[in-house]
């Protein structure tokens, strides 16, 4: 069962609930972009006096923003939005609208799949719910705005945010990449970068509301400032960000293995505040694979850039994607990506099932995986990553570690959660004196695969 998203902003109790008051709930799939775009849908929301509940019941505007990266997420979505058919025909007033990835691409053909969707609103289109509640409100019409190209920049909305101490900051929009199992490049559009002074002002007031940490988000941000010559580069940008006096702590996703480089290495070895942790996925450790996925590297390159960072930053952790099953993975190229992993030995890695993607150049090559050799790949490749990460994690045992504390655990509200600038999280048992959003020493006590727990220490 999908969980309603959480904000940052007080949730009247049932007895508070106030019957002139219109309520709103979203639910987000997929990636932190979809998410932070959902907290600019729910911000406008906000701006128009709708208030959020996490009532599914309560709520008079129902939002899912979509994710169409996988057919997995695919699925669960349909299966969300048959959900609410049984609530429009009980309240017809409801509001039900559909925005991101599937939106984009399904566009009108989500209306006949489902028709008790009121509002489909595509991945450009996300700044102008405010106009499209007026216009569906005023025409009690069906609206399907989805614009097949974006603006170069869509203008700033109010924004609510998920948390406290954590938030998303967008610095640029789309991807040229066009690797050929993926969907983005076709429901985002081109790279689009947002000013430099745009960013940094955010940053600057986000640290006055009382956040502590940001994190940067692009599809590849190492070609932030490549569709114009006006803002600098990739690493020009952490460099002003670092500076920002207001934040502690920045991290930024997603990087392109081809596109890193030394000077964004020796930013991050200089800076003060940009974590050392490096996200780099990898896709697969067959060079024959890489090439007909359109990587645009090499396992040898990406050894070279592994042995670079852990030369200028040795502490610093190493987390990749990979996927299982692309057509013409054989049992032989498979085995190169385990000897890869085992090689390399990434903190963690994030492991999909290859999913066809109609449309793109993957869905039509020839060599399909079958779907038992897919999963039966995916289980070989996560015991083997359980198996590093619990021996990488099993180190910092004995040791201290200072994290941000980010609150009470979710099944613990005795447990607070924090990580580490290389992103490990740690649990520990609350001593009372930890304020949410200031720093802890914690030493560790107990290593897992995902998690380090231990104890607080003055
Ligand atoms: N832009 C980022 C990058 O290049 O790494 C990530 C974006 S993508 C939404 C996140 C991850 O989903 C990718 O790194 C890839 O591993 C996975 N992914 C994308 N398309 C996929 C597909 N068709 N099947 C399975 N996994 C996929
Ligand atoms: Fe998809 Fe490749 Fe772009 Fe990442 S870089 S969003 S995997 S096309």
């Amino acid at each position: 069962m999908s969980k309603p998203d959480q904000y940052n902003v007080e949730i009247p109790s049932n007895e508070m609930k106030d019957s002139n008051i219109k309520y709103f709930t979203t639910y987000t799939y997929g990636c932190q972009m979809n998410h932070h775009d959902s907290e600019r849908l729910a911000g406008q929301l906000k701006s128009i006096g709708y208030e959020y509940t996490e009532s599914l019941e309560d709520a008079s505007f129902i939002l899912i923003n979509t994710c169409c990266v996988r057919e997995s997420a695919e699925k669960k979505i349909y299966g969300k939005i048959g959900e609410l058919k049984n609530l429009k025909v009980s309240n017809p007033n409801l509001i039900i609208a559909i925005a991101g990835c599937m939106a984009q691409k399904d566009k009108e053909k989500l209306f006949k799949k489902a028709p008790h969707i009121d509002l489909i609103i595509g991945t450009h289109n996300v700044h102008q719910l405010v106009e499209i509640v007026k216009e569906f409100e005023e025409s009690k019409d069906r609206v399907l705005a989805v614009w097949d190209q974006a603006e170069r920049l869509a203008p700033d909305v109010p924004t609510i945010r998920r948390g406290k101490i954590s938030a998303w900051v967008p610095i640029m929009y789309g991807c040229n990449n066009f690797c050929t199992y993926c969907i983005v490049p076709y429901v985002r559009g081109r790279e689009r970068s947002r000013p430099l002074h745009d960013i940094i002002e955010e940053i600057y007031q986000l640290g006055l509301d009382g956040f502590k940490e940001i994190t940067l988000l692009g599809q590849n941000v190492n070609s932030y400032g490549n569709d114009t010559k006006e803002y600098g580069d990739f690493a020009d940008l952490l460099k002003a960000v670092d500076q920002v006096e207001t934040i502690e702590r920045v991290r930024y996703m997603t990087s392109h293995p081809r596109d890193i480089n030394d000077k964004v290495i020796d930013t991050i070895l200089n800076s003060k505040k940009i974590c050392d942790h490096f996200h780099l996925p990898v896709q697969s450790g067959s060079d024959t694979i890489l090439k007909m996925m359109n990587r645009g590297y090499t396992t040898d390159y990406y050894r070279e850039l592994v042995r670079k960072i852990r030369k200028a930053i040795p502490h610093a952790s190493l987390t990749t994607d990979i996927i299982v099953g692309f057509p013409g993975e054989t049992d032989e190229l498979f085995q190169e990506t385990l000897e890869f992993l085992k090689e390399i030995r990434f903190d963690a890695s994030y492991t999909f099932l290859y999913s066809k993607r109609s449309g793109t150049p993957a869905a039509t090559m020839a060599d399909q995986v079958p779907l038992v050799v897919k999963k039966e790949r995916l289980q070989k490749l996560m015991d083997v990553q359980n198996d590093i990460s619990l021996e990488i994690n099993q180190q910092f045992t004995d040791t201290v570690v200072t994290v941000i504390v980010e609150g009470p655990s979710q099944r613990d509200e005795n447990r607070l959660i924090g990580r580490t600038t290389t992103n490990k999280i740690v649990l520990w048992d609350k001593q009372g004196t930890e304020e949410v959003g200031q720093l802890a020493n914690i030493k560790i006590t107990t290593a897992q695969t995902w998690i380090l727990k231990g104890k607080l220490i003055d």
